[in-house]
């Protein structure tokens, strides 16, 4: 693998979406024991603390945006993921996506998990990411509510075409989200642009399954972008190849279990090739480039 080059000014970042495994998209309806949630929660633990080790290693700080409910069952661990250094964000309050939720429901899902995690770690909570990125063009409305609660930014909108999420014709690089009446900067995830269509190449299968130059492609387009940020995300489950599997439907079940045994190895090199930084640092150098960012309207 290529490392990033002395003088390649690039930010890249490595975002961790803390949630126990049974919270995915992809098992709303199971029904899951509280016995099978609480050994879940151990193993969401046990991996997170394994990530913060893997990270600690080599000196990378990172971004987690942890569900709030966390920040109340397991104070430590969130305490521990501050203390490392690393950012803490929001990850909603229990993982619901932004379209069950009215503009004045989803402020209260947000100040609730803001609150309990500042609560734990005595800091400010500035970045949200949105349960499976949904904040999509009929939950535009999100971008007001995330700037009136007092977010610096959101990291949830995919500019790709999924059957889940995703506004494929939003930036691919930083930009002003703009709402109806107020607007905050978005930092998507990682795109890797290739015959006129956006791949999702900032993590999920594109980290597990393919071979990782794709992600490397990305990188590398977003290197070359002004400004030049590269934003992946991880899940603590995705690094947990002993947990018992979810009874999944068999394609959501490919898709979720593909290539967990490999994880660790593979961002053991990304962690080596390149530097990664918190994202709020990013956001913070951004400003204080006075660099100009596109508008994309979402209200729209
Ligand atoms: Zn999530």
């Amino acid at each position: 693998m290529t490392t990033q080059q002395a003088n390649d000014p690039a930010s890249y970042i490595a975002s961790f979406d803390v949630e126990e495994h049974y919270r995915i998209e992809a098992a709303v309806g199971l029904e899951v024991t509280p016995e099978a949630k609480s050994a879940y929660a151990g193993r969401m633990e046990k991996t997170t603390h394994q990530l913060l080790d893997q990270l600690a290693a080599v000196g990378t700080t990172a971004t987690f945006y942890v569900v709030g409910e966390i920040a109340r069952s397991h104070p430590t661990l969130v305490r521990a993921i501050h203390t490392a250094g690393h950012e803490v964000g929001s990850h909603s309050w229990d993982h619901q996506r932004v379209h069950r939720f009215t503009p004045e429901t989803f402020r209260d899902d947000l100040l609730r998990s803001k609150d309990a995690l500042e609560h734990v770690t005595g800091s400010p909570v500035y970045g949200f990411r949105a349960p499976t990125f949904s904040v999509v063009r009929e939950t535009g409305w999100a971008v007001d509510v995330l700037a009136a609660c007092g977010f610096e930014y959101d990291s949830s909108v995919f500019p790709v075409r999924h059957d889940r999420y995703g506004i494929p014709e939003a930036p691919r690089g930083p930009f002003v989200a703009v709402g109806k009446v107020g607007e905050i900067l978005e930092l998507p995830p990682l795109t890797y642009r290739v015959a006129g269509l956006n791949l999702p190449v900032a993590g999920g299968g594109y980290f597990r399954l393919f071979p990782l130059c794709m992600m490397r492609a990305g990188l590398g387009q977003a290197a070359r972008a002004r400004p030049a940020v590269g934003m992946l995300y991880f899940h603590p489950w995705e690094f947990d190849p002993g947990q018992p599997h979810l009874p999944l439907p068999r394609l959501a079940r490919w898709r979720t279990y593909v290539g967990v045994g490999r994880t660790t190895t593979r961002l053991a090199a990304l962690l080596s090739a390149y530097r990664f930084r918190r994202a709020i640092d990013v956001v913070r150098d951004i400003r204080r480039s006075g660099v100009e960012l596109p508008r994309f309207s979402l209200s729209g």
